[in-house]
């Protein structure tokens, strides 16, 4: 008699264990009837375990998955398996709202699941055990985690004076831009420049000034370039830009839009009026350049020729 009083007493103990844990737990019989909804469930879905009592899990919640979820229970029951999902793979399983107290925001709750097989005397699998586990803290760190990285990424790209991809980023993009070249047969065109006489901008007006300056020509360059053009700071006051689809023709008419739009910009900068202008290298890509290096040079070399020639001006890259 007392092994039976035991057993109760221990049958009672093991039911406040399930009803006060802090995951949720769910027992079905192979119909899908609720047997088992215990209070973080409660708690979270404001519907109590009495009215759910024998009620079919699916009927009462046809938000569920249903087609994924009975699958999974089906596996569970046929092959006496535990069956598990993520909320990696599947945000949430049931649509519970959860309270963030540091930002003060109320969020659906990430879930992990996990599903096991419950025995009965006989040995076969009579019901199963579906398992909520709350996961948006996790959820939150990795989303966090994940924009802190893309962040970076993006900082480690762009230069931070211009906002321009910087040097090594750019030229990532024109070895892409090279290395597709061959199977695309898409022309596109280099455009390197150069600030004009830029020492004498620092030496007369003061490096503040001067930023200012690369700041202004940055964003001349954002607005005379179409949105596929990939520019970027190559160092102090040299930029470039990849014309894409885009033969010289084109990258000349560019450049020179560029120019003039340069030589009309006056600077403001504390009572100071600014002018200045730059000399530009304009290359066409061919099948004869063996590397997005000697690209680059090409361009250069046509930029050297402009400050050459006088500087505020444009040249076209061609074959000594
Ligand atoms: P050129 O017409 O031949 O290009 O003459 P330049 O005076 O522009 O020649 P150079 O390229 O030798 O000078 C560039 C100067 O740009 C030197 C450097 O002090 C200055 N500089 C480089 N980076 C920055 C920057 O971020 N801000 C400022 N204000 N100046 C910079
Ligand atoms: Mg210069
Ligand atoms: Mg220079």
């Amino acid at each position: 008699m007392s092994s039976l009083n035991d057993d109760i007493a221990e049958m009672h103990q093991l039911m406040g264990i399930v009803h006060n844990v802090d995951v949720g737990l769910v027992v079905l019989d192979r119909e899908y009837r609720i047997k088992t909804w215990n209070h973080f469930m409660w708690n979270h879905s404001g519907i109590s375990p009495f009215s759910l009592n024998d009620k079919n899990l699916f009927e009462e919640f046809p938000e569920l998955p249903t087609l994924w979820l009975k699958k999974k229970l089906d596996t569970v029951f046929l092959l006496n398996n535990r069956s598990f999902s993520s909320w990696q793979q599947r945000p949430y399983i049931f649509r519970f709202h959860s309270y963030n107290p540091i930002t003060g925001r109320t969020d659906t709750m990430y879930q992990n699941m996990t599903i096991f097989p419950l025995t009965g005397i006989s040995g076969a699998v009579e019901h199963v055990c579906l398992m909520l586990y709350d996961a948006t803290d996790a959820a939150m760190d990795e989303v966090a985690l994940q924009s802190a990285n893309e962040e970076l990424d993006r900082l480690g790209r762009t230069d931070g004076l211009t906002g321009l991809l910087n040097r090594r980023a750019w030229e990532n993009q024109l070895q892409s831009e090279f290395k597709r070249f061959p199977r695309s047969q898409k022309v596109s065109t280099l455009v390197m420049f150069d600030i004009d006489h830029f020492k004498k901008v620092n030496d007369t007006y003061g490096h503040q000034a001067g930023d200012e300056v690369i700041r202004a020509t940055s964003a001349l360059l954002q607005d005379t370039k179409r949105e596929i053009d990939i520019a970027g700071r190559y160092g102090g006051e040299e930029f470039c830009v990849i014309l894409l689809d885009t033969d010289c023709q084109g990258g000349m008419i560019f450049a020179e839009r560029l120019r003039k739009a340069i030589e009309s910009v006056t600077v403001n900068y504390e009572n100071l009026q600014i002018n200045f202008c730059i000399s530009l290298g304009v290359a066409e890509i061919s099948k004869n350049i063996d590397s997005h290096t000697a690209w680059l040079e090409q361009a250069d070399k046509a930029l050297y020729q402009s400050k050459e020639g006088g500087r505020n001006r444009a040249t076209l890259y061609t074959q000594a």
